[in-house]
């Protein structure tokens, strides 16, 4: 008397896979795990700020930790404003900046150069 195979278990049924549901960064377009992700949401004093919860309510948009989509949701481009419908004040970007990830020193790289002509250059001690 064989024994008739048994099925084997522990294999995930086709369809059934569990998934992290997939959210887009606003500005890079690129889809990830929501918990990768972090969201920035209007609140309805049309504020914007960062929801570490994932469950404020009001509108949402997604930035994943790439320091270059910070700065180009907070930028000129306002590609976070346009994403929530919102007008970012002054206030509302510095207190984003201050709790982005891995936003350092971002005014570093500034494409405005008008200004810069005017600092010496700092090679001041070859004379030593
Ligand atoms: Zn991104």
């Amino acid at each position: 008397m064989a024994t008739p195979p048994s099925p084997r278990s522990g294999t995930p049924r086709p369809g059934k896979v569990r998934r992290q549901p997939q959210r887009t960064c606003v500005a890079c377009r690129d889809t990830s795990d929501k918990r990768a992700l972090t969201r920035l949401v209007r609140g309805p004093d049309g504020h914007v700020h960062l929801d570490r919860t994932g469950r404020a309510n009001g509108r949402g948009a997604y930035l994943c930790d790439r320091p270059q989509c910070w700065e180009r949701a907070l930028g000129r481009a306002d590609v976070l404003g346009r994403a929530l419908k919102a007008t970012l004040s002054a206030e509302d970007r510095a207190a984003i900046r201050e709790e982005a990830p891995s936003l350092e020193a971002a005014d570093a790289h500034d494409d405005t150069n008008e200004h810069k002509d005017a600092t010496a250059d700092e090679r001041a001690g070859e004379d030593a």
